[in-house]
C-alpha cells in the first residue's frame, strides 16, 4: 500500500526540485545557446539565465518568482494507494508553505487568493492508467507568462502539414518576447480540442534535443525550430539566434473532416521533475 504521507512527501520533494533544479537537458540546451549566440546583447541575457539557475541551485530558493499554477501528471497502475487526491493536495499546500512557492491561484472571477496553491480544480491533475505495478508522479509548475501565449486551432485537414507549420509561426512570432524565451514549444496536432492542448502540454516533459521516434514528426520538428530561430525574436524577445530550444510534437488520431493543432508554450525555466513509487 502506498500511505497518503508517502504520495504527500513524494509531491512536496518534486515540487521543491522542480521549482530550484532545472532539468539537465534544458540547462544544457541553455549553455550550447550561450556558447552558438554572437549577438552581444542575446548573450548577456543567456548568461544572466545561466547564472540564475546556478544561484538558485546554490542558495536553495526558486529559480523564478513565478513558481507557477500546480500540474500534476499521474500514471497510475496496478497499485493500491490511500487517499491519493488528498495526499497530492497537501504535499502542494505544504510546497506552497515550506519552499515556499508564491501564492499564484485565485478564483478566476472575485480574484481571491487561496493562499495554498489548491483551489476548486487546482492542483491540476490528469490520471492515466497503466498496467504496471507502479504509479508514476510528474510534478510541472506551469508559469502564466507563457502559458498566456498558448493557442488553439481547429484547423481543416485540407490545411495539412503547410497549416500546422504556419499556425506554429504565427502564434511564435506574436507570443515575441512575452514567454521569456528561449522557448520549448509543445505542440499537439489530432484528438479533439481538449486533447490536442493536452498533447501539447505533455510534449513539453519531453527531452530538449530527442526527436519524436516517427521519422515525419522527427523532421516537422526539426523543421519547425530552424524557421523559429530564424524570426530573430531571441533571449529575452531582444534578438538573436536563439528563439526556442526546441519543439517537441505529439499526435493523435483524429476525426476524418477536423485537424485540432494546440500549441503550449513553455519558458525557458522548463522545470519539472518525476519520481516512481512502488508497492
Ligand atoms: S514566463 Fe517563465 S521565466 Fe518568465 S516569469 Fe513566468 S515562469 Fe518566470
Amino acid at each position: 500500500m502506498i500511505t497518503q504521507s508517502t504520495i504527500e512527501d513524494t509531491i512536496f520533494n518534486l515540487f521543491k526540485e522542480a521549482v530550484i533544479k532545472l532539468p539537465g537537458d534544458v540547462r544544457k540546451a541553455l549553455e550550447e545557446a550561450y556558447k552558438n549566440e554572437d549577438d552581444k546583447i542575446a548573450c548577456l541575457n543567456l548568461k544572466a539565465i545561466l547564472d540564475n539557475i546556478e544561484a538558485a541551485e546554490e542558495l536553495d530558493v526558486p529559480m523564478c518568482q513565478d513558481t507557477g499554477l500546480p500540474i500534476i501528471f499521474v500514471k497510475l497502475g496496478k497499485v493500491e494507494v490511500e487517499n491519493l487526491y488528498e495526499g497530492i493536495r497537501n504535499g502542494v499546500k505544504r510546497a506552497t508553505k515550506e519552499i515556499p512557492l508564491r501564492p499564484n491561484v485565485v478564483n478566476p472571477l472575485t480574484r481571491e487568493n487561496t493562499g495554498t496553491n489548491t483551489g476548486n480544480l487546482i492542483p491540476q491533475i490528469d490520471i492515466e492508467l497503466i498496467d504496471e505495478e507502479k504509479i508514476e508522479f510528474t510534478v510541472f509548475p506551469k508559469g502564466i507568462g507563457s502559458e498566456n501565449n498558448n493557442a488553439l486551432k481547429m484547423a481543416l485537414p485540407g490545411e495539412g502539414i503547410e497549416g500546422i507549420k504556419k499556425f506554429v509561426l504565427d502564434t511564435v512570432t506574436a507570443a515575441g518576447g512575452k514567454p521569456c524565451p528561449p522557448i520549448i514549444v509543445g505542440v499537439g496536432v489530432g484528438g479533439l480540442s481538449d486533447m490536442a492542448m493536452k498533447l501539447a502540454k505533455k510534449a513539453l516533459l519531453g527531452k530538449v534535443g530527442e526527436r519524436n521516434p516517427d521519422k515525419m514528426i522527427a523532421e516537422l520538428e526539426e523543421d519547425l525550430l530552424c524557421q523559429i530561430n530564424k524570426t530573430g525574436i531571441g533571449p529575452m524577445g531582444l534578438g538573436g539566434k536563439t528563439t526556442a530550444l526546441d519543439v517537441k510534437i505529439l499526435t493523435a488520431d483524429t476525426h476524418t473532416a477536423g485537424l485540432p493543432i494546440g500549441i503550449c508554450i513553455q519558458c525557458w525555466a522548463g522545470r519539472h521533475a518525476k519520481a516512481v513509487l512502488r508497492p
